[in-house]
């Protein structure tokens, strides 16, 4: 018996406390307290923390020894002995309950004390072994169902189980904004993602059939290897089913980073590999998807990763691919389409058609809107409302974007430069440009490499852009104005159409969409609605275009009523720049 033991007294008749207190020192033990209530006991046993606690179970007043050694037992592990003078058999099946370590019946023999405190001592013991030893095994468990057991890499099931904490953990270490629900709240907060890399194997069952189950397993381990001396420590790396690894990369600000990475284990991956002389030629492929553009749950991240290697192996495998929603769609013709998108800034496919935009009163081209084209060396003349979207779902619209931005604004100049000083060009941003953080840094740096006048940059905006996080936005408004450029709210009438809460944001012009404008001489609403929105935009110091002018009567009313420019076919289509500069020659001069 160790003489050190440390033992509590919860005992609420003076006398018998001061009896027992004497009895165990004079067997040899530490009364480290005493207490004659609940609250006086829980406190003092937290801070002392005895060996043993020696608890009566009728305590004065409502007090019981039951109640206290059961909360004890929440958050600490003490065994207890209970005393009692009297035992009913209620009392002492509530006491069982606390699965206590003893009894001792009042008036107790010291040899009883001693021999009770023993076995208490013993049991608890071997208990508390007991327990260590399942925890092991609790954990041994945990790791067969956690790991695989060929690569020794966590398997699907700890994947999944970790995602959260794996994503916790990186941004506890990167201030990594790590909830999605943050990120969509503040989408121009994009600047980091994690990325999902799916490496899958593309002839492994023929592998497996041909050569056997120790090769298969062999080529597994092998693989799995590669991919951990390939990628940095914080790398998690997982073995999924058959020959499926999943690889979750720390936060990166661009897709680049991860593409970058991919190439680089294709290589080394794909290294053929010796067993036992024989040379093994492997392919692989690798689909990415990003958290938390592509899904929020882990489960439907490795389902779109998995959609991008079926798309790869569609076209011969032995690739990399990002997963997009055209995938989804199963439709051949727009997979296509867009994997060639992907290419079609560096393949100089791009080219801006220009709208004139004329003044009602003067007939003059007072600027333009650029609009862009896609010139696919397959399908010909592509357009936007067909390529927009898709460069919108892919984040190819903020490449894209900046081309168009940069190229109006040189060949805008060009024209200024000729002679035409006041020309002005719209470029149309979408929503996930004016979303971007980095965009009023973007468009300085355009506005400087390109020696372009802000006053004459107008950037169109939907209302929905603005209505869609409109504090942001403001912010974001006042920013582009307060650079020296213009703000147009395009396609008026389609969208939420209201004047009177828009009127809060920044703005200097709204362009009334076609379909307002659409027979305006004959459709007496659309008349009504125009008239009153030219009239309102005014008194808002705003300037109107209609949109979409196709007839001379359709002019006609929008002369008698103030509005100030038009564009549409009446005029001119959407024309190349050479065009352009000639139809300016010809109507400006
Ligand atoms: P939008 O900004 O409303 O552009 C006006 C559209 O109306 C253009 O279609 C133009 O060709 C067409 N249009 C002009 N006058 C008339 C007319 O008298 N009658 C008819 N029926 N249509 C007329 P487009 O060029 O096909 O562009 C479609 C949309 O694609 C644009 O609508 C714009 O939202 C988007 N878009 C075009 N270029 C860009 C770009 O560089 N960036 C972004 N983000 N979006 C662009
Ligand atoms: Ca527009
Ligand atoms: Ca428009």
């Amino acid at each position: 018996m160790n003489k050190n033991t440390k033992i509590f007294i919860v005992e609420d008749e003076l006398i018998a406390a001061e009896s027992l207190t004497m009895d165990l020192k004079k067997l040899g033990y530490q009364v480290v307290g005493t207490a004659d209530s609940h609250q006086k006991a829980f406190k003092s046993i937290n801070e002392t923390k005895p060996d043993l606690v020696l608890m009566d179970i009728q305590l004065k007043g409502n007090d019981n020894g039951i109640n206290i050694a059961s909360e004890l037992s929440k958050n600490s592990k003490i065994p207890i002995i209970y005393l009692t003078a009297y035992g009913d058999e209620k009392t002492l099946n509530k006491a069982l309950e606390t699965s206590p370590y003893g009894y001792l019946v009042k008036p107790y023999k010291i040899e009883d004390l001693q021999s009770t405190i023993n076995v208490a001592l013993n049991k608890f013991q071997h208990i508390s072994k007991v327990e260590i030893t399942l925890a092991e095994h609790q954990q041994k468990l945990n790791y067969l169902a956690t790991n695989d057991s060929i690569t020794q890499l966590p398997n699907q099931l700890s994947l999944v189980e970790n995602f959260n904490g794996i994503l916790e953990y990186f941004y506890q270490k990167s201030n990594f904004k790590g909830l999605a629900k943050k990120i969509k709240e503040e989408q121009e907060n994009i600047s980091q993602i994690i990325p999902i890399l799916y490496v899958s194997l593309d002839r492994f069952p023929l592998i497996r059939d041909d050569l056997g189950h120790d090769v298969a397993n062999f080529l597994l381990k092998g693989i799995a290897k590669r991919l951990q001396n390939s990628v940095y420590l914080d790398t998690f790396i997982a073995r999924l089913e058959g020959d499926e690894f999943a690889l979750i990369l720390p936060p990166i600000k661009t897709k680049q980073v991860a593409t970058d990475l991919a190439k680089i284990l294709l290589e080394k991956v794909n290294k053929p590999f010796m067993y036992k002389n024989q040379e093994i030629f492997i392919d692989s492929s690798i689909g990415i998807s990003f958290y938390p553009l592509q899904g929020e749950q882990i489960n439907q991240l490795l389902r779109n990763a998995q959609k991008a290697i079926e798309q790869i192996r569609q076209i011969g495998g032995n690739q990399y691919q990002i997963y997009s929603p055209a995938l989804h769609s199963h439709n051949p013709k727009q997979i296509v389409l867009e994997s060639q998108l992907h290419h079609a800034l560096e393949n100089n496919e791009f080219e801006i058609y220009y709208q004139p935009k004329v003044n009602i009163k003067t007939g003059k081209i007072i600027g333009s809107e650029a609009l862009l084209r896609w010139k696919n060396k397959e399908q010909g003349l592509i357009a936007p409302s067909v390529f927009i979207p898709l460069a919108e779902e892919t984040g190819l619209i903020e490449s894209i974007g900046e081309w168009v931005l940069e190229t109006a604004c040189n060949q805008t100049k060009l024209l200024q430069k000729r002679g035409f000083t006041n020309l002005s060009v719209s470029v149309n941003l979408s929503i996930r440009q004016f979303n971007k953080e980095d965009l009023p840094q973007k468009l300085t740096k355009i506005l400087s490499i390109t020696a372009f006048n802000p006053n004459f940059l107008d950037l169109e905006l939907t209302e929905s852009i603005l209505i869609s996080n409109p504090s942001l936005s403001q912010r974001r408004l006042n920013m582009l104005k307060s650079l020296g450029m213009k703000i147009s709210i395009d396609d008026f009438g389609t969208g939420y159409s209201s004047l009177s809460y828009i009127q809060n944001f920044q703005f200097d012009t709204l362009k009334i969409d076609r379909c307002f404008v659409k027979d305006i001489d004959i459709n007496h609403k659309n008349a009504a609605i125009t008239k009153s929105l030219i009239q309102m935009s005014h008194q808002l110091k705003l300037h109107v275009v209609a949109e979409g002018v196709e007839k001379e009567s359709e002019l006609a009313f929008l002369q008698q009523n103030n509005c100030d420019y038009f564009q549409g076919y009446l005029f001119s289509r959407p024309i190349p720049f050479n065009e352009f500069e000639m139809l300016l020659q010809n109507k400006n001069k």
